[in-house]
């Protein structure tokens, strides 16, 4: 076997993987209900609401996803489906007409390769059309139990405000993945992963993060980007991800 051309990921620091830790700790303790937010039954749910979910939020997605499963409730039935019926069951969505072409040719893929089932190794997630490693890490996580670090817009912006990655790091989502990965055990994964994204969606937004009100404020180099008077702080703080 050839040997793997990527550099291998260098051993973090101890103190950096013993700061990890506590902040992942405390964010168990402060969501201990965290998981995906999407709404799904099965693997191929999972992966066409994933796929769905982009540039938008969970929320609109588990608001349509119920009548385009009724109608289309497999590969197969989906990727039979009338175009114009998908679009209209997924229009509010956002991007609707790439999203059906995404959709419809990642359930053909399935139906032509898969027997219509949804595989459960990444390598064949990723070939399919439309699923990129990020779509195949949620998948992998939630509906098979495989540990996969999903790396999205959150878990990416807060990484990189703890400084769990450096600069250079943080602009490759697969280096991003490899180096948070070497800071934990891989049956962590899937579960930091949601506590990472349920922090970002209820204090550390993007624009302003609710730092007086963050229960890992102490551990985060980056504390003080957002406000630090405790009332200002939590008046930030959703109890859910954004509408
Ligand atoms: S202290 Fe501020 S920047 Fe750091 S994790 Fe908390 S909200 Fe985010």
């Amino acid at each position: 076997m050839p040997a793997d051309p990527r550099p291998a990921t260098p051993r973090p620091a101890t103190s950096l993987v013993r700061r990890a830790r506590k902040i992942d700790r405390v964010l168990a303790e402060t969501y201990p209900d965290a998981h995906c937010e999407l709404d799904f039954e099965n693997p191929f749910q999972l992966l066409v609401a994933t796929v769905l979910s982009a540039q938008t939020t969970d929320r609109r997605v588990n608001a349509i996803t119920p009548a385009l499963f009724t109608a289309f409730p497999d590969a197969a039935a989906l990727a039979a489906a009338d175009r114009t019926a998908v679009e209209e069951i997924i229009r509010p969505t956002g991007f609707f007409r790439a999203k059906t072409e995404s959709i419809m040719g990642l359930s053909a893929a399935l139906v032509e390769r898969f027997d219509g089932e949804v595989p459960a190794r990444l390598p064949d997630l990723v070939s399919l059309p439309g699923v990129g490693r990020k779509t195949a890490n949620v998948v992998l996580g939630n509906a098979f139990g495989v540990p996969g670090i999903t790396v999205d817009t959150h878990f990416a912006r807060l990484v990189r405000r703890w400084g769990w990655v450096d600069e250079a790091t943080a602009k490759d989502p697969v280096k991003t993945e490899h180096a948070v990965g070497a800071l934990f055990p891989k049956r962590d994964w899937t579960m930091l992963c949601q506590r990472v994204i349920w922090h970002g969606r209820r204090r550390c937004h993007a624009r302003t993060p609710a730092c007086g009100a963050c229960p890992v404020a102490h551990w985060c180099p980056s504390y003080g980007i957002g406000p630090t008077d405790p009332e200002i702080a939590e008046a930030l703080v959703t109890t859910q991800g954004p509408a």
